[in-house]
Parts: structure tokens; C-alpha cells; sequence
């Protein structure tokens, strides 16, 4: 039977340190479904579409999925007939938040369990949010996101410079 693991988060954009955890969790698990969770309170810089086609291009169809969900992800786990849930950690700022939700999650379906891998030292401090902010001011992401990413935040932040 193929293992299969939901990898979700938010991946406004996609960076390294999320290349690495697929990758890696590809060593582990047959296929892996990157789950782009739907979240009416956050304000995504990229739309669904554009986050969904970053994925595409860094990794073929054949063992990563791409999907979307709303709502609980124990429930969008059990919909797809899946029972494990990847995640990744790098600071300890992290554990803390993860823990709570590994633990919440398995209090609302204990069939499901979550598993971590450790960000590789190069992407220690990687996130989306960080990159958004560096790419606002004009900074350099190159290295820290695949390519096309980097040209398309260089786009984004052009145009609403422009259009202030
Ligand atoms: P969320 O909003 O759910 O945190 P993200 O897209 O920020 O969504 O992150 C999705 C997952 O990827 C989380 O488990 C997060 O810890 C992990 N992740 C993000 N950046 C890195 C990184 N640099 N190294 C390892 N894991 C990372």
C-alpha cells in the first residue's frame, strides 16, 4: 500500500526551506499531497492559482499532488483517506505552536498523526513572511526561493510600488 503524508501550509510563496521538506518527505513517503490551506483571515500575497503553480513547477505530477482546504485539516486528512501529516520545524519558536497543534489535532481524530523533519541548516531561517518583507524593501531573495518565485515577487512589489 503507498504511504502518503498531507504536507499543509499556507506557502505564500513557495520557498526552499518548503522544497526541502518535500523533497526529503519524498525519501519517506510514496507520494505527498501539498495541502494549500484556504484561510479567510490571512491576507495572501499570491492567489491560490499562482501558489498552486509554483508548486507545479518545481515538482512533477507523479508523487506530489497539489490540493486546497478549508477548515479543519482533520477532517480534509480523513476526507482524503490519509493519516499522516507532515510538517517541518526549524527554531524552537516553532516547536511550541507545533506542538499544540500536533497534539489538538490528534485530541480531534487520534487516527492521525503528524510527523516533523528538521529545516536543513541553510533554510534555518526561512519563511514566507520574512521573504515578502525582504522582497517589499527590494532585497535579494535569490537562494532563499526557487527562481521563478524570486521574478514573480520582483513583479508583484514593481507593480504596487508603482501604483502608490
Ligand atoms: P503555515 O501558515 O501553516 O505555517 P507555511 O507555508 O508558513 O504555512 O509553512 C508550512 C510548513 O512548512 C510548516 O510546517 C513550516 O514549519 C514549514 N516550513 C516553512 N519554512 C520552513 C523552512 N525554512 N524549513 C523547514 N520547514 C519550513
Amino acid at each position: 500500500m503507498a504511504r502518503t503524508a498531507i504536507y499543509p501550509g499556507s506557502f505564500d510563496p513557495l520557498t526552499n526551506g518548503h522544497v526541502s521538506i518535500i523533497e526529503r518527505g519524498l525519501r519517506v513517503f510514496d507520494r505527498v499531497i501539498v495541502a494549500i490551506a484556504i484561510n479567510i483571515r490571512k491576507e495572501p500575497l499570491f492567489s491560490i492559482e499562482e501558489r498552486s503553480e509554483f508548486i507545479r513547477r518545481e515538482f512533477g505530477k507523479e508523487r506530489v499532488e497539489i490540493d486546497t482546504f478549508e477548515g479543519l485539516l482533520v477532517d480534509y486528512a480523513a476526507e482524503r483517506g490519509v493519516s499522516v501529516i507532515l510538517r517541518g520545524l526549524r527554531a524552537v519558536s516553532d516547536f511550541e505552536y507545533e506542538l499544540q497543534m500536533a497534539n489538538m489535532n490528534r485530541k480531534l481524530d487520534d487516527t492521525i498523526d503528524t510527523v516533523f523533519m528538521m529545516t536543513e541548516e541553510r533554510d534555518f531561517y526561512v519563511s514566507s513572511s520574512l521573504v515578502k518583507e525582504v522582497a517589499s524593501f527590494g532585497g535579494k531573495v535569490e537562494g532563499i526561493v526557487p527562481a521563478f518565485v524570486e521574478q514573480r515577487l520582483v513583479e508583484k512589489f514593481s507593480d504596487t510600488n508603482q501604483e502608490e
